[in-house]
C-alpha cells in the first residue's frame, strides 16, 4: 500500500515531488490548476521532463491529479458543462503527460433537479473528455450526497460509469470519509470488507471492468494523508 498526501505543485509539478518527499509520502496528489479559477494549466515539455526525473529519483511511486472542485459535469447550464469539459480535458492531458495513476473527479451535482437526467448529462461530458485525451484513467469519487451530489452509493457510481460509456479508463475512488457520511460503516475490518464487497458487486453490475477498484485516496487536505494502494494497481 502506498501512503500519500495532497501537496502543492506551485513552482511546477517537480516541486510537488519534493514536497511529497518532505512528508515521507510514497504517493502524491495535486490539483493541476488553481482550485478557485477556471484557467487550465498546460505543463511545458521542460516541466514534464523535470517532473519525471524528480519522480524517478524519489521514493514517490504514484501521482494522482484531483480535478478542481468547481467542476460540475451534471450542471443544467450548457456553458457550465462546457467549462467543466475543457477543464477535465486539461486535467486528463496533464495526467497523460505526467504519467499519472489517475485523475480523480467528483461526479457533479443534480442540485435541486432530478438525478437520472443529471447522471446522463455528467456521463456525456465525462465521455467527451475521455475521447479528447489519450490514456490517463479517470476515477469517479464517491460523495457524501449533500446538496444533490452524484455518487453517493455504489449503484449510482455504476450508473455514472455506464452513462460515461463504461470505458476501460474509468474507475472509482473511494473516499473513506464520504463513505462513512453516506452510512457505510467502515470502522471495523468486517465492516470494511462488507462495504468493499458491495462495491465489487456494483462493479460487476456495471459493464466497466475497472469499476471495482477498491483503494481509497481520501481526498481532502483537511483529512490529511491519502492512500492510492499498490493493491489496486495489481488488481487492474
Ligand atoms: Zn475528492
Amino acid at each position: 500500500m502506498l501512503i500519500g498526501a495532497h501537496v502543492s505543485p506551485a513552482g511546477g509539478p517537480a516541486k510537488a515531488i519534493e514536497r511529497g518527499v518532505e512528508k515521507g509520502a510514497d504517493a502524491i496528489q495535486i490539483f493541476n490548476q488553481n482550485p478557485r479559477a477556471w484557467k487550465p494549466t498546460v505543463y511545458s515539455d521542460e516541466q514534464v521532463a523535470d517532473f519525471r526525473a524528480a519522480m524517478a529519483a524519489s521514493r514517490v511511486d504514484a501521482l494522482l491529479i484531483h480535478a478542481v472542485y468547481l467542476l460540475n459535469p451534471a450542471s443544467e447550464e450548457k456553458e457550465f458543462r462546457d467549462k467543466t469539459r475543457a477543464s477535465l480535458i486539461a486535467s486528463l492531458r496533464a495526467g497523460d503527460a505526467l504519467g499519472a495513476h489517475a485523475v480523480v473527479l467528483h461526479p457533479g451535482s443534480a442540485k435541486a433537479g432530478k438525478v437520472a437526467p443529471a447522471i446522463k448529462r455528467a456521463g456525456k461530458v465525462i465521455k467527451q473528455a475521455l475521447d479528447e485525451s489519450e490514456r490517463c484513467p479517470l476515477h469517479l469519487e464517491n460523495t457524501a450526497g449533500a446538496g444533490g451530489t452524484l455518487g453517493r452509493s455504489f449503484d449510482e457510481l455504476a450508473d455514472l460509469v455506464d452513462a460515461a460509456g463504461a470505458s476501460k479508463r474509468l474507475g472509482v475512488c473511494l473516499d473513506s470519509c464520504h463513505l462513512f457520511a453516506s452510512g457505510y460503516d467502515i470502522r471495523t475490518e468486517e465492516g470494511l470488507a462488507s462495504v468493499l464487497a458491495s462495491s465489487a458487486a456494483a462493479g460487476a453490475r456495471s459493464s466497466s471492468p475497472s469499476h471495482a477498484s477498491s483503494a481509497c485516496p481520501a481526498c481532502s487536505r483537511r483529512r490529511g494523508p491519502s492512500t492510492p494502494a499498490r493493491a489496486r494497481r495489481r488488481s487492474r
